[in-house]
């Protein structure tokens, strides 16, 4: 028997057993009655021969069981025949059927795709070569940006740690990424999630919510000195850094600056707690009062007993004397992990962007 011979069949015995009959002889002699006696023009593969154990196995819904509207609506005459009522539900079953058993009948039929609606297939265009997308093979200036991209990402993600300086190809890159919008729009994404975070938390209103902030790459920009050095493809040299911090020339991150001043209209207690030593706090504040930056209620910098700490150990030390005066540390914005990580955390933290160097 065809395939279309036991679709027939099912179909014809689900119509004539539902509408008239009930027991399988019922609905075999009908079928066998009403084709030999030509009362219905069954489609001529008709034949019952299918097993009585697999008949009634089908499940033939009933024909009010289908959403009529997305088929056809039975128009409610009076006078209509049993035989148009039949097709109706011939329509019904066949539609059903041919939904179950089309994938069998065409799985080795190769169908054009242009025939199929296509929406929800993305395509790469034909010249777009990804065999080197994995990590391999590849080359040439794509490659390059992709890898540095990738390399970028896990340092701001802390997966990459510790780190001395940048790849030597992703110079480029990372020259591309600071000195163009990039940069500035991930610093400008930042404090806007944290403007918005510092207007929604609920202070105390005792005057002990704090926000804390890093200086350098956090709220004092040392671009103009890093792109004189490779930006971070020169190995760190305190004493060139030094004489770069002694001119406190160094411009204000602009979106950080508008956060500080926001932190500040709220109500938050603002604290500055940064890696430079104590021996630079006077040049620190009159580059932080050049940039725009006032108003601050600690400027905390490292002592001489600090020293040889790793910014993680120090500034999380810093934090917990903070908390055991009985402040809360509401937020935290750091361009280094180093400023956020550690103990006596704040309740959230912001991590700014920086490609070009790692403190531990
Ligand atoms: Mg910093």
């Amino acid at each position: 028997m065809t395939l279309a011979g036991i679709a027939w069949t099912v179909r014809d015995f689900c119509i004539i057993s539902q509408s008239r009959f009930r027991s399988f002889e019922e609905t075999s002699s009908a079928l066998q009655s009403f084709d030999s006696d030509n009362k219905i023009p069954f489609f001529p593969n008709t034949s019952p021969k299918i097993p009585r154990k697999t008949l009634n196995s089908i499940p033939c819904f009933p024909p009010n069981s289908f959403p009529h509207s997305l088929f056809f609506q039975i128009p409610p005459k009076k006078h209509k025949s049993k035989r148009s009522l039949l097709s109706a539900m011939n329509l019904l079953n066949l539609l059903f059927l041919f939904s179950i058993l089309s994938p069998v009948a065409f799985a080795n039929t190769k169908l054009d795709p242009h025939l199929l609606p296509r929406p929800l297939i993305l395509e790469y265009p034909e010249n777009l070569n990804i065999e080197g997308g994995g990590g391999g093979g590849g080359g040439g200036e794509d490659d390059i940006v992709f890898r540095c991209t990738a390399w970028r990402f896990a340092v701001e993600a802390n997966n990459v740690s510790p780190w001395k300086k940048i790849p030597f190809e992703c110079l480029d890159y990372v020259k591309n990424y600071m000195m163009n919008k990039g940069y500035a729009l991930d610093l400008e994404m930042v404090a806007n999630e944290a403007g918005f975070f510092a207007r929604n938390v609920e202070l105390g209103g005792d005057g002990k919510d704090v926000w804390v902030f890093d200086i350098d790459e956090t709220l004092l920009s040392n671009l103009p000195y890093y792109a004189q050095h490779g930006f971070g493809l020169e190995i760190f040299n305190s004493n060139l850094f030094d004489k770069w911090v002694d001119m406190a020339r160094a411009p204000a991150i602009e979106s950080s600056l508008k956060l500080y001043k926001e932190v500040l209209d709220l109500g938050f207690k603002v604290f500055l707690l940064t890696g430079r030593s104590e021996g630079q706090r006077a040049v620190t504040v009159d580059n932080l009062k050049n940039a725009g930056f006032e108003n601050w209620d600690r400027l905390i910098l490292r002592g001489q007993d600090d020293q040889g700490k790793t910014a993680t150990i120090y500034k999380s030390e810093r934090r917990s004397e903070m908390l055991k005066e009985g402040y809360r540390i509401l937020g935290n914005s750091g361009d280094q992990w180093s400023d956020i990580l550690g103990f006596s955390m704040s309740n959230r933290s912001f991590k700014l962007p920086n490609p070009m160097y790692h403190i531990p």
